[in-house]
């Protein structure tokens, strides 16, 4: 696949192209943006464009024994790291300083992707901030993040940036399409698509989990208990403070809530009665749970949203979810939120 045919993302995709044109690459490139919308895809494509043999117009051909090894993963030139249990590593930087120590094998240069980089540890980021501040001709590095605000100050002001935007909905449908994924999650039709792609939120990694069974209808089964809470009992709010500790999907259901909130918060407003697109996500299960929440008065809506933020950190920090969870929704069934 060439970087021209990376979707969603023309203003990044068009800057890329352009600095191979112009023969002006960066040494450090950060990709920042939401997670889920190509970023390491654009890492890839770039760095086979950058290291094709017969590349025209700042992309790959995708035939040469360069494109074919890229695309094959066993790219000599192309060292890509990623977290080690929650983090990486000193010992993952030390590789990466080997790893540049060398020539080049095949190609003109080197390249080093580091996806997540905000999960560099302390001593991991002090390292490779040595690095960067020592560039090579030879050496390329490209950082991935979704929470590039947790970076060393030092590191970001070493890299150009280049900004992902969230996937438009139609975008989402027409990947899904184009890479046939639908057949590969188990036939869900053009509605399941649809569906997926309006709960995803613009983000393609999202779109996936909800294609595949049984979990957009969890997740609408959740969102309808949660937007009953406030006329529920305290029993309720302990039996799905117990399902939602016990979810593994953690980022997925962190989404779900606050967008929840979000345009819950716009339909209390009467935002979406005039403008639907203002709300993130467009599903009539989804429109029918907010509907439920949306009589709650926006200050209160607010103050929970406050406190999801909080049951948000706790999980951050490793503190008792299920606990964090109890805290949240009782205080929305006793009205204390
Ligand atoms: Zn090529």
């Amino acid at each position: 696949m060439p970087l021209v045919d990376l979707l969603g993302q023309v203003q990044a995709r068009e800057r890329l192209m352009n600095m191979i044109v112009r023969g002006r690459v960066p040494q450090s490139l950060l990709f920042t943006g939401p997670e889920g919308v190509g970023k390491n895809l654009a890492a890839i494509l770039f760095a086979q464009a950058l290291s094709c043999r017969e590349s025209t117009n700042g992309d790959a051909c995708g035939k040469c024994p360069s494109c074919i090894q890229v695309s094959r993963k066993i790219y000599p030139d192309i060292l890509t790291i990623a977290a080690d249990n929650q983090q990486i590593k000193i010992e993952q930087v030390s590789e990466i300083q080997e790893f540049i120590s060398f020539a080049p094998l095949v190609g003109e240069r080197r390249i080093v992707i580091i996806k997540d980089a905000h999960k560099l540890n302390h001593t991991a980021a002090n390292a490779l901030l040595k690095t960067l501040e020592e560039p090579a001709p030879t050496v390329l590095f490209i950082l991935l993040s979704h929470r590039h605000n947790l970076l060393l100050a030092t590191i970001l002001s070493r890299c150009l940036r280049l900004s992902f935007v969230s996937l438009q909905k139609s975008v989402i449908v027409e990947i899904i399409q184009l890479q046939n994924l639908a057949e590969e999650y188990g036939e869900v039709g053009a509605h399941g698509i649809a569906e997926a792609a309006a709960w995803s939120g613009g983000s393609m990694g999202r779109a996936l989990f909800f294609l595949a069974e049984g979990n957009l209808g969890w997740c609408s089964g959740f969102i309808e208990k949660f937007s009953r809470l406030p006329q529920e009992t305290l029993l309720a709010a302990l039996d799905l403070a117990e399902v939602a500790a016990q979810f593994e999907e953690r980022e997925v259901l962190f989404f779900i809530l606050r967008s929840f909130l979000h345009d819950a918060l716009l339909a209390a407003r009467g935002v979406v009665a005039k403008n639907p697109d203002a709300a993130h996500i467009s599903a009539l299960s989804w429109a029918a749970s907010v509907a439920l929440f949306a009589p709650l008065h926006e200050q209160r809506i607010l103050l929970i949203r406050q406190q999801l933020l909080v049951v948000e950190q706790a999980q951050a920090i490793n503190v008792n979810l299920k606990l964090a969870f109890e805290a949240f929704f009782t205080a929305i069934v006793t009205g204390t939120s």
